[in-house]
């Protein structure tokens, strides 16, 4: 496939762009901004070279493609979809695909940036990007959702690929969808080479080529930390209380996984509303209850309460598994728990970290505690190069052993250097990043 043919109506700025200009023409905080303050912190403390901090601080590639898709009325709709390529020092570019309204260039800049720290802290051979179309895919039928997903991954051309750039699911893509990018990418690649190539995506059904265990990858590893947590601390999860905000595929998976070890899932919030029962949620019935209905509200085993309300309930554990900038200076007081797992992606901002620091919460990072996705994403791009198919028993002990060796670093990193566990993560990986930029040297 020729780059240039594949892309209608694009931009690509190489060498990224200018997060300054970009944000002017944004309202609100910019994520980026939180992204870099958390990289600084870290930088600062393990007095990182001032050579590898100028690189690490800029993406490597900003690609924005504005492509036309035909509407099931025959109007013709233009979309606007971005691919973020922020680092690949440590293998290809890897990172999820999200369908939402609020998908611009400074979300997907951070996002991405968040992915290279996640696959440096993982110990997977992967570098961080992000992409995604501003689209509320709920706007449109499924018929519509397949030709823009299938056009959007025609525009990216060869910017995507499976030793290049591999994309994954996120906010409101899903299985579904990775089936409908690989079949579009295939379909462009001469015969011969298309069964070579399967591994363009990961988090694909299974059938097409994904892994047993992918669904409930990111939610599995969340959950083998807070066992890892609770461990630590002579802490039984059994009777344990816990809330759960975003009840997707991650949220859901993490209740799901919960349920077995005996903890109680007290309330829920989602896009839809928030509800609570004391006696406890079970989170299959109501996994069920949101598959059918699109969503937590008007479950009938639980009441209704309001946002704050819902922060607000006494519980041994947050789990956010939602959007980001969830916990800021205006919620984080209002939190009563012990632990913030945050398996949503940059769901405390900077103001709301030192809140939860001030207060005692403890915290499992999202670049440890999320990995799960990205750690099961490589073993499916493992067997789809290797053509081998492991069982669910070998993809879920692979991602204990890696996803608690990774706690076990970052604890390590806590005590060594008296640092709170975000920052130490994020040393933890920059000094993987770091170490690879002093092996090989600047080209040329
Ligand atoms: P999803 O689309 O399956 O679910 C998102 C959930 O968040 C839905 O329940 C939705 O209703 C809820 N939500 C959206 N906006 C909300 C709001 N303002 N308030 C409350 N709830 C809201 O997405 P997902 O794949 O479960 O991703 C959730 C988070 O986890 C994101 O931050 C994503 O980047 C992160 N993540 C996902 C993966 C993965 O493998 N899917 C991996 C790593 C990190």
């Amino acid at each position: 496939m020729i780059r240039a043919k594949a892309i209608h109506h694009e931009a690509i700025m190489r060498g990224g762009g200018n997060p300054a200009t970009d944000q002017a023409a944004r309202k609100g905080p910019s994520l980026y901004d939180n992204v870099i303050k958390q990289f600084d912190k870290a930088a600062d403390k393990m007095q990182i070279d001032p050579n590898i901090r100028k690189i690490l601080e800029k993406t490597v590639n900003e690609i924005i493609v504005h492509f036309p898709v035909k509407m099931d009325d025959g109007r013709v709709e233009m979309f606007t979809g971005y691919r973020v390529q922020h680092n690949n020092a440590l293998g290809p570019f890897k990172g999820g695909l999200r369908f939402h309204p609020s998908v611009d260039i400074d979300e997907v800049r951070a996002l991405a940036t968040w992915m290279t720290w996640k696959t440096a802290l993982a110990g997977v051979p992967f570098g961080g990007a992000k992409g995604g179309i501003q689209i509320d895919p709920a706007r449109y039928s499924t018929a519509e959702l397949e030709r823009i997903t299938r056009r959007f991954t025609f525009a990216l051309g060869n910017n995507i690929g499976p030793e290049y750039d591999i994309p994954a699911p996120d906010v409101n893509t899903n299985a579904q969808i990775m089936a409908w990018i690989l079949d579009t990418y295939l379909s462009t690649m001469p015969p011969h080479e298309r069964f070579r190539s399967t591994h363009v995506v990961t988090g694909k059904p299974v059938k097409s080529g994904g892994s047993l265990g992918r669904d409930k990858a990111t939610g599995q590893g969340v959950v083998y930390l807070i066992q890892e947590w609770a461990k630590d601390r002579d802490f039984s999860l059994k009777g344990a209380t816990y809330i759960v905000q975003g009840f997707g595929n991650v949220g859901s998976w993490v209740a799901r996984l919960m349920k077995p070890l005996g903890a109680k899932l007290i309330a829920v919030e989602d896009i839809t509303g928030a509800i609570a029962n004391p006696a406890g949620l079970d989170p299959d019935d109501l996994a069920e209850y949101v598959k059918r209905r699109g969503g937590v509200a008007g479950y009938p085993k639980g009441s209704p309460i309001d946002h704050a309300a819902f922060l607000s309930t006494g519980a041994d554990i947050f789990v956010p598994a939602a959007m980001e900038n969830q916990i800021t200076a205006r919620t984080a007081p209002l939190l009563r728990v012990r632990l913030v797992a945050e398996a949503a992606n940059g769901p405390t901002d900077p103001e709301g970290d030192e809140i939860l620091q001030a207060r005692r919460i403890e915290l499992l990072p999202d670049i440890l505690s999320n990995s799960g996705g990205v750690i099961v994403s490589y073993f499916e791009w493992l067997q789809n190069k290797r053509s081998e198919f492991w069982d669910l028993e070998e993809v879920d002990s692979k991602l204990r052993k890696k996803i608690v060796g990774s706690y076990e670093r970052v604890r390590a990193a806590v005590g060594d250097f008296g640092t709170d566990w975000r920052t130490a993560a994020y040393m933890v990986a920059l000094s993987n990043l770091e170490n690879v930029y002093k092996e090989r040297g600047i080209f040329p």
